[in-house]
């Protein structure tokens, strides 16, 4: 969360970071700001809101006068968004400016020190603390800037990438990572520092990594990598081969509806990296036949929508391959005192690769001795640095801050991983696991169908734009389904909503169903269907409004439903793929409908790299 960029170079650096930032917009946006420099001279503007804003009042940058700068658009931790918590900060004495991306969890006792040091605070932030550190540190140690940010860095508790500037050293950016994302560009026109790829991908395609506890020096012709303890490290340079186009909207009114009708492509792109001739392959990532042979256990961590992957999952390759699945939320699994298998494996699951809790479930998983795989989206993120291997999911860049098509090229990757696990662990006949092969292959058409004629999603929106609850029911991988459903809806309409597993809502939450409650049923899994039916019935018999999202040719649905939504037919392993397209349509329809900023919800953002 929170997006930070820096330039130093030959052109003029404001528009340069405006137009950064809108690229980092889901990261956070809330309030955004640039500090900008003429010489010592540091220009510093924030704006609350969106980031339109800030580009209004400096005329898109122009109104900025200087070839050295750094930009910030914010996801509050630490003070409400207003502008004098806005990024950049700088220390009281004015000889550092910086950005911040993370918390510093220790910096109420930081603050209380450097105020007993002369130091004065004008925000509520953590941020501000870093700064008036860093001063501190370079004053006391000879104005060395290289020392002070490792002196600070040492005594940070909690994560940072921060864009620094110190007053006296008007030809020099410094970067520096601890935990939170942090890349350095190197272009014809000068140097470039950023939390992800995107926001520079228009300047340039080569891209330095830092390490964690890197420092950077930046100037408008060089770069140096130093660790905490000041020795310089040889650092590659790498050429990114990302596909710029998912940065634009094209003909789509939102990210959220182009990234929808990516869909198909995103999971035949992930599919056809690792089936080759009728073969899952996934030693690439390190999930050799051998190892997958080997394992007597695996733990899927995740957060939100992965996590909703990650049932997925459970369910299939117990079911499947007959392995046990354990799966946890990161923010628990980090944190719980518990005996993993030594002959386990853990699978972290995140778009971004940059996710806190679900990095640090890697780590701790890594520190005890575990083997930890990761499905991550985007190449060269922390997670897939650190992971002992990746698959990777080819969904190309996601905008949107409600993620679709990363979610759907996950279910892609954990289908391969079962269907291979019950192949190498002798489950499944030759016969089956081709028939697997058949079904995912003709998986991207049938998303197609599904994505095919909305008028009837708009139009079932529309007349649900009212609704102030919703309820998500089914059983088996329906159930893992209705999780996703359920949060695609709240996050971005707001209705209040839950998921169950269908049999449980008698078990308390009945008693809010009422006359005219929205209740979504999925009911794509054969076997469970007379289950789901009484389910419906019983919620049915309350009062509630019932659409149910069902397979072709299914004819139970529309007995005991007021409105069904058909998918086509598929090996039920892959039904969620189908079914959960009319869900992201009928929450994406629905904030349209009731007016909200689809791709910018309230509250979130996107990349959550703060814990
Ligand atoms: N803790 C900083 C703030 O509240 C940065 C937040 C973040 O990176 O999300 O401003």
């Amino acid at each position: 969360m929170c997006g930070i960029i820096g330039y130093i170079g030959e052109c003029q650096a404001a528009p340069i970071l405006i137009e950064g930032l809108e690229r980092l917009e889901y990261r956070g946006y809330d309030s955004s700001g640039l500090a900008v420099r003429d010489g010592r001279e540091v220009q510093v503007v924030k704006s609350t809101g969106r980031l339109k804003r800030l580009a209004e009042i400096t005329d898109n940058g122009k109104a900025l006068y200087g070839f050295c700068g750094l930009g910030h658009t914010r996801w509050a931790t630490h003070g409400e968004p207003s502008e004098v918590n806005s990024h950049p900060h700088q220390s009281s004495d004015g000889e550092v400016t910086l950005v911040h991306n993370g918390i510093i969890e220790n910096y109420a006792e930081q603050r209380k020190k450097l105020m007993a040091r002369g130091y004065s605070f004008v925000s509520e932030t953590d941020t501000e603390v870093a700064a008036s550190m860093l001063s501190y540190y370079y004053k006391k140690y000879g104005r060395e800037p290289l020392r002070a940010i490792s002196e600070t860095m040492l005594r940070i508790h909690g994560s940072f990438a921060f864009g620094i500037m110190f007053k006296d050293c008007p030809e020099v950016l410094y970067a520096a990572r601890g935990d939170s994302p942090l890349i350095i560009g190197r272009a014809e026109d000068g140097y470039y520092l950023a939390s992800d790829v995107p926001a520079i991908l228009s300047h340039t395609r080569l891209v330095y990594y830092p390490d964690n506890m890197e420092i950077a020096e930046i100037k408008r012709d060089s770069v140096r990598f130093f660790n905490s303890d000041l020795e310089q490290i040889k650092r590659d340079c790498v050429e990114i081969m990302w596909d710029n186009s998912y940065a634009h909207r094209g003909e789509y009114e939102h990210f959220m509806l182009k990234e929808i009708h990516e869909q198909p492509r995103a999971v035949r792109e992930t599919l056809s990296r690792y089936i080759k001739n009728g073969e899952i392959d996934l030693s690439q990532s390190g999930l050799t036949d051998g190892v997958m042979r080997e394992l007597d256990r695996l733990y899927i961590v995740a957060c939100g929508s992965a996590y909703h992957v990650a049932e997925v999952a459970k369910y299939e390759i117990e079911r499947v391959a007959g392995l046990p699945v354990e799966t946890e939320i990161a923010s628990e699994f980090r944190y719980r005192e518990r005996e993993l298998s030594k002959n386990g494996a853990v699978i972290v699951i995140s778009q971004s690769g940059e996710t806190a809790d679900t990095l640090a479930a890697l780590r701790i998983s890594r520190q005890r001795g575990l083997r930890a795989y990761a499905i991550v989206n985007v190449a060269g993120s922390t997670i897939s640095r650190e992971a002992d291997g990746v698959i990777y999911t080819q969904a190309g860049q996601e905008v949107s801050v409600a993620t679709t098509k990363a979610y759907s090229a996950q279910l892609a990757a954990v289908y391969m991983l079962c269907i291979r696990l019950a192949a190498v662990r002798g489950r499944i006949s030759r016969r089956v696991y081709d028939g697997y092969i058949d079904e995912l292959t003709s998986l991207p058409e049938k998303i197609g169908k599904c994505l095919e004629n909305q008028d009837k999603m708009r139009w079932l929106a529309q007349s649900l734009s009212g609704a102030e609850d919703a309820f998500f029911i089914g059983r088996g991988l329906d159930y893992a389904l209705a999780l996703e459903g359920s949060l695609k809806l709240k996050e971005i309409t707001y209705i209040h909503s839950e998921a169950y597993a269908a049999g449980e809502l008698k078990h308390g939450s009945i008693s809010l169903i009422e006359d005219g409650t929205l209740v979504i049923c999925l009911m794509t899994q054969d076997e469970l269907i007379p289950k789901t039916v009484n389910n419906i019935t019983e919620v049915k018999s309350r009062g509630a409004y019932v659409i149910t999202v069902a397979a072709e040719g299914d004819r139970a649905a529309d007995k005991v439903s007021d409105a069904v939504l058909y998918v086509p037919k598929t090996d039920r392993m892959l039904m969620p793929s189908l079914a959960v397209i009319p869900l992201q349509l009928l929450a994406y329809y629905l904030s349209v409908a009731r007016g909200h900023d689809v791709d910018k919800p309230r509250n979130l953002a996107k990349s959550v790299t703060v814990e």
